[in-house]
Order: structure tokens, then sequence, then C-alpha cells
């Protein structure tokens, strides 16, 4: 059993534009943007929202190799993944993998904000795309964190 998921860190939630989205969430619902970072890897501008412990992370591709374009080629607009915290990324995915969960990262990779991240496949989770994040160390994740907010 896996009893090292701690809490949602984030929903995905695939957006066509950023710019125009993130008013309803700022200025409608009411939320607060915690920051906007481009993820070269996944070839996504990705904008957190705050909500109570939680964020909503809105992904826009910058590019159409993108996932995230091929995502809303395919589906539209719409909610893109889950992530689940955890501080042993890679001890949760030797887990998983020898239960014979098919996973789509077998080693972490970095994400948004210094994150090690890794995702498991939809066809091992009811077609739910799960995403397993795991923090930075604290001095680290404070050293991105000012980063980013000269940044903005
Ligand atoms: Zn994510």
């Amino acid at each position: 059993m896996v009893t090292a998921l701690k809490q949602i860190e984030h929903i995905g939630i695939a957006v066509k534009n950023l710019q125009t989205t993130i008013p309803f969430y700022t200025d409608i619902l009411g939320l607060k943007l915690l920051g906007i970072e481009t993820v070269e890897s996944e070839q996504v501008r990705v904008a957190f929202i705050e909500i109570g412990e939680t964020r909503l992370e809105l992904l826009e591709a910058i590019s159409t190799e993108s996932a995230i374009a091929k995502f809303i080629e395919k589906k539209g607009e719409g909610i893109h993944h889950i992530a689940f915290q955890t501080e042993t990324c890679q001890k949760q995915l030797d887990f998983l993998k020898n239960q014979g969960i098919k996973l789509i990262n077998e080693v972490p990779k970095e994400g948004a904000h210094g994150n090690l991240v890794a995702f498991l496949h939809p066809k091992s989770t009811n077609s739910v795309l799960m995403e397993l994040c795991q923090p930075p160390a604290k001095s680290t994740r404070e050293e991105v964190e000012n980063i980013n907010e000269h940044s903005l």
C-alpha cells in the first residue's frame, strides 16, 4: 500500500490561452495567482493559482509538440491531471512498478518550482492521469520562490 501520499499537490487544467483564462480565476473567483513559469521540458507555460492548501495548475502549450497541445486537440480544454504530493517520489514509483502499475516516468524529472515529478500511465488508473510530485528540500524551495517573485 502506498502510504506516503500526503495531499493533492495540485490539479492540472489544460487551457488554450493563459492570458485570457487567468482573470476568471483571479478577478471573478477571487483566487491568488502565485506565479507563471515556463517548463521547457514539457513545452508548457504554467500558471499556479492558490486555493487553500493546494493549487490549480493552468497549463498552456508553447509548441504543437507539447502533450498539452495534443490533449486539447483530442479532448478540448479541461482537467488534465491530478498531482499527489510525496516526499519519496522514486520509492513510490518503484513500489507502483512492482505492483504492475504502468508508469510514464520510471524516474522522476524536474518540473515547475524545482519539484521532482513523474506520471502514472492512465491505462493503470481508470484513465485519470496522475502525477507524483516531490517538493524540493526547503532551502531550495525558498530560493526558487525568491527568484519567481523577482521575475513577476
Ligand atoms: Zn502537474
